[in-house]
């Protein structure tokens, strides 16, 4: 399992020219490539060639081929070998993938036969795929490596991260991909093995735990050693850009996408979109960004939040399938996604205050009486959000029950609490939602209604995330 940690450059001009170019030259590199490719795949259906079949389907048959382009193209080598390499292992998955559809040996949508890539369009992002080969990350400084001049010195560039990276995780980088978003910014890209450093025993002696149980009603639904439970409410304005989203996506594909017909001196042609598809495809995109980025906004601030609270978290360990594929369903995977989110998150917040993060099994735990662990046969239909114990009586909020016995497995799996892990009952019931001046909070009173000013603002952290409120 990996974890990803995107961190935004500040990068000089000549710094951003220095990336620009090296992109170029490995977009370049995957068009002449595919050029190649594609006489390969002319000449094997001609010729059934094992030799082609070899350099044109297998992973790295196109990586070998680098050297000899190299030879003949000198600017390459002003490019470190990873990205270079990874350029060509890029165009080889493209060629798996179109080939593994078309032998029914891939789920999901049949993927083209690769394109050529616009560089202006897409920026081509540089991938360092080998730990402590080509860059180098302390505190605030990346230090990339790029190719060799032309008398063989190496040529290295000092890049600026704007947010420090937590030395403690550097051993655990396993690659670097530097990338340049719609606009114009430029990120550091790290992928971070996971692995949980902390350790129940470095945790003191009395830890205020929290167990949520992820549901579709509502983000999560948590309950506290320290009597509390929590309701934490989604990011208000999510559906409305969602309702955004569609109308835009509707309005773009009501024009034409395949618009001029446009013929290749080779005789080859592509289709290219009318501007007013162009232009809503855009503002599309536009949507897309600014939703990701508010909901990152949103799951950071939650997520600083608890971690503020709280010395132990534990999560219910349901991860979404894309099994139910309705468009009925659509929205609701896009919440289960989120939560997919909010768990990455919530863990890496966790890791960097040392607090403990930790998935409980989920199995039951919504059936299961957390008063008298009667189990209910057949489950409790989704729709019921409270329910009477058959076997005790107990009146049970069906979220709260759910999250309270991921509390009481946790603790007696882990042996959190000294002593049989009792856990006080639910005293005080608390409503979560994040607005544009952080998380805020209200009590509920025993109808179940948010009592009338109670509101307040609970104090943050990171006083600088915020969340813009307009689309
Ligand atoms: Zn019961």
């Amino acid at each position: 399992m990996t974890s990803v940690r995107r961190i935004q450059l500040a990068l000089t001009d000549e710094q951003k020219a220095i990336l620009d170019g090296q992109s170029k030259i490995c977009n370049w590199l995957y068009n002449h490539l595919l050029e190649k490719a594609n006489s390969l795949r002319f000449e094997y259906r001609v010729t059934q060639s094992e030799d082609v079949a070899r350099q044109l389907y297998t992973q790295r048959g196109l990586r070998n081929m680098i050297p000899d382009v190299k030879t003949y193209n000198k600017f390459l080598c002003t490019v470190h070998s990873s990205p270079l390499k990874n350029t060509a292992l890029r165009l080889s998955d493209s060629i798996q993938d179109y080939q593994d559809g078309k032998h029914g040996r891939r789920k999901g949508k049949q993927t083209g036969w690769p394109h050529f890539r616009s560089w202006k369009k897409k920026w081509f992002s540089l991938l360092y795929d080998e730990p402590k080969k080509g860059f180098l990350v302390e505190g605030k400084n990346l230090k990339v490596s790029l190719g060799q001049t032309e008398n063989g010195k190496r040529i290295r560039v000092a890049l600026k991260l704007l947010e420090s990276f937590p030395s403690e995780m550097v051993g655990r980088i396993r690659n670097l991909r530097i990338t340049r978003d719609g606009s114009k910014r430029y990120f550091a890209v790290f992928t971070i093995a996971e692995k949980v450093n902390v350790s129940v025993s470095d945790i003191n002696k009395k830890p205020k735990i929290i167990a949520f149980d992820p549901n579709h009603k509502n983000l999560v639904y948590g309950v506290g050693t320290n009597g509390n439970a929590v309701e934490i409410h989604n990011l208000a304005h999510l559906k409305r850009m969602d309702t955004r989203i569609d109308e835009l996506k509707s309005r773009r594909d009501k024009c034409k996408r395949k618009s001029v017909k446009v013929t290749r001196d080779d005789g080859s042609y592509f289709w290219k979109s009318s501007r007013k598809w162009a232009f809503f495809n855009a503002k599309l995109d536009e949507a897309y960004r600014i939703r990701r980025e508010q909901t990152k906004t949103f799951l950071y601030t939650l997520s600083n939040q608890i971690c503020k609270e709280y010395d132990v978290i534990c999560m219910g360990d349901y991860t979404p399938n894309g099994g139910g594929i309705t468009t009925k369903m659509r929205r609701s995977m896009n919440n289960q996604s989120l939560i997919g989110r909010f768990k990455k998150t919530l863990e890496w917040v966790a890791f960097r205050s040392g607090k403990l993060y930790i998935e409980y099994n989920e199995k039951g735990t919504t059936r299961t009486c957390s008063e008298c662990n009667f189990v209910v046969k057949n489950g409790i239909s989704p729709d019921v959000r409270e329910w009477t114990c058959p076997n005790c009586g107990y009146y049970h909020i069906r979220d709260e029950n759910a999250a309270k016995n991921g509390l009481v497995n946790t603790i007696q799996d882990k042996n959190l609490l000294p002593c049989s892990g009792h856990i006080p009952a639910v005293s005080e019931r608390w409503v979560w939602w994040v607005t544009s001046s952080g998380v805020q909070s209200a009590l509920r009173g025993c109808d179940g209604l948010v009592i009338p000013n109670t509101a307040k603002k609970l104090n943050r952290r990171n006083a600088n995330s915020s969340i813009q409120m307009c689309v």
